[in-house]
């Protein structure tokens, strides 16, 4: 028996979430069982964790988006027993049986190869979160981005994508301006490598004017909503947005005059069904331009029992970097 975060619906439809255990036969199928050490706590996480959001079809269910572990046991060529492996989308969390858990047994196909430069406590500091950011840079990199381009905009920049990301746009050399709701985050956000903050207040109003002054030479954008409608106008000619999340809504409440005008670039960044040639490539950039010193910074640890409160802070946007769950 070993412990895992089982999430029940009762009667009237409302979520429960509590630590017990369960036995390696109650797990799913799946060529891979991973022996897990760490997960941690993304958006969609949250919402697994307590109302569902849709997102999880059948209870009683366990979450966890991500996990990294030890291979204990495969019937696939590709891992074997003492394999340190990664694992971020696939559904894994909202569909199928997820990290929350001392267990998981997964598909071979949806593994990743820990890189050898990083910790499974490192990996789950980066999650999905991180290694969406990492996707957004590259992204923004394929459509020409260089830090002589000048200053790129991060918004939700406190939150996990926005910290991995200010993070590494400030390793690579970028001017990055971090937009945060929270000013007391400042410090922190300057420490990770942004060098000025942007109160969100100055970007969350509705747009006015389709077009304003060229302002940002790229941006990753967590908030989607009025913000990014707001930024699509400040964006200079030929630069790119990466819309990566939708914290201030799903709405995209803009004009098509910046796309058609200033030949503004909307890049749409789907971490969850991303092939396997790109994840490596994006642990692979995570591990060069990543500075572990910055991503410490980020840590808030946790465990199996802190989830269900963790996961209510995070939707409720009050969670600060990154949150590591020690499973065991
Ligand atoms: P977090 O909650 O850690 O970060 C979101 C941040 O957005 C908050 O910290 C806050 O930053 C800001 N924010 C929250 N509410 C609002 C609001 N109403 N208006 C403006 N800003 C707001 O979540 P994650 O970083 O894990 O995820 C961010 C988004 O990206 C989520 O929507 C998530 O679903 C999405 N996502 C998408 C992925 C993909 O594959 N496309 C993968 C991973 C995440 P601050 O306090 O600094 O203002």
């Amino acid at each position: 028996m070993f412990n895992a975060l089982i999430v029940t619906k009762d009667a009237e439809g409302k979520t429960h979430a509590a630590v017990s255990q369960i036995a390696e036969t109650d797990l799913p199928e799946g060529e891979v069982t991973v022996a897990v050490e760490y997960s941690t706590v993304n958006y969609k996480d949250g919402l697994c964790i307590g109302p569902g959001g849709g997102l999880v079809r059948n209870y009683p269910h366990v979450p966890g988006i991500d996990l990294a572990g030890t291979v204990e046991a495969s019937d696939d060529p590709r891992y074997k027993a003492g394999d340190k492996v990664v694992l971020t989308g696939w559904r894994v969390g909202e569909a199928h049986w997820g990290g929350y858990s001392q267990k998981a047994r997964v598909k071979a196909d949806w593994l990743v190869p820990l890189p050898n430069g990083l910790s499974t406590r490192q990996a789950m500091a980066v999650g999905t979160a991180g290694f969406t950011a990492m996707l957004a840079v590259m992204a923004l990199e394929d459509h020409g981005l260089t830090p002589d381009k000048g200053e790129v905009l991060v918004t939700g920049a406190a939150g996990g994508v926005g910290s991995v990301a200010t993070a590494i746009l400030g390793h690579l050399g970028y001017q990055v301006a971090a937009v945060t709701g929270r000013p007391e985050t400042a410090d922190y956000l300057t420490g990770l490598g942004a060098s000025r903050i942007v109160p969100r207040e100055e970007l969350n109003e509705t747009v006015k004017r389709p077009l304003e002054a060229e302002t940002w030479a790229g941006c990753v954008d967590a908030v989607g909503g009025d913000m990014l409608a707001r930024v699509l106008g400040q964006m200079k000619y030929g630069s790119s947005v990466a819309a990566v999340g939708l914290a201030g809504g799903a709405g995209l409440p803009a004009t098509v005059i910046p796309f058609l005008l200033r030949g503004v670039n909307l890049l749409g960044i789907d971490s969850v069904m991303q092939p396997y040639e790109n994840r490596v490539r994006a642990w692979e950039r995570i591990e060069k331009d990543l500075p572990m010193k910055k991503l410490e910074a980020m840590v808030q640890p946790a465990t199996l029992a802190d989830l269900p409160s963790l996961g209510a802070s995070i939707l409720k946007g009050q969670i600060k970097g990154r949150v590591v769950v020690d499973v065991n």
